[in-house]
């Protein structure tokens, strides 16, 4: 039988967190990261409008406030990131006891034996709302019959979207990506087949 492999990744998480509890930031651009006295101080998550700067994660925050003056820098806040993420699983396991984190923001779910609740994208499309109904924040959703395909399909397109990767449609999605986009895949492996 087919598998049914929902990934759900939650949108620049640390920010969309740290913007709840900091309304008066709403509509600025915004990261999350290191003070900024400390030169070395990094980015560890920005929001859609720090996104439209080019501002990038893992950067310093002196390079980020280069390309963008008025940015504002919070600072991060490990419990508040793990309640939520905490809060996001339980919505998991309302469809699945097959729930795979990886890191605070992304989850496997095997929805296969779920279907009591709806196909793999009416699954999506619930957990995409829930977590914006109960929590305040968006997340994107791969639905695919692999977890490659599934976590591909998360990342297409955002925030808060469901993308579907079927044995249909996968050739016309997949292979006009670069690899570099397929998970597993890193700078370096690339170098190598390219060499
Ligand atoms: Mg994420």
């Amino acid at each position: 039988m087919e598998r049914v492999i929902l990934h759900c990744d939650l949108n620049s998480f640390y920010a969309s967190v740290e913007e709840l509890y900091h309304p008066e930031v709403k509509g600025k651009p915004v990261v999350v990261g290191g003070s900024e006295d400390e030169r070395h101080g990094i980015v560890l998550a920005r929001n859609q409008i720090a996104k439209k700067y080019n501002i990038v994660t893992a950067e310093t925050i002196w390079q980020a406030k280069k390309k963008c003056p008025e940015l504002i820098i919070l600072k991060p806040n490990h419990k508040r990131y793990e309640k939520f993420s905490l809060r996001v699983r339980e919505i998991f396991l309302r469809y699945t006891d097959l729930v795979e984190p990886f890191g605070l923001d992304e989850a496997w779910l095997d929805v296969t034996n779920s279907k009591y609740f709806g196909t793999g994208t009416e699954i999506a499309d619930k957990i995409r709302e829930q977590i914006k109904s109960e929590l305040g924040i968006t997340a994107s959703v791969g639905v695919s019959f692999n977890k490659v395909f599934a976590k591909l399909g998360s990342d297409l397109r955002k925030p808060d979207y469901t993308t579907v990767i079927t044995k249909d449609n996968y050739k016309e999605i997949v292979w006009p990506l670069k690899a570099t986009d397929m998970i597993f895949v890193g700078k370096s492996s690339y170098e190598q087949v390219k060499i």
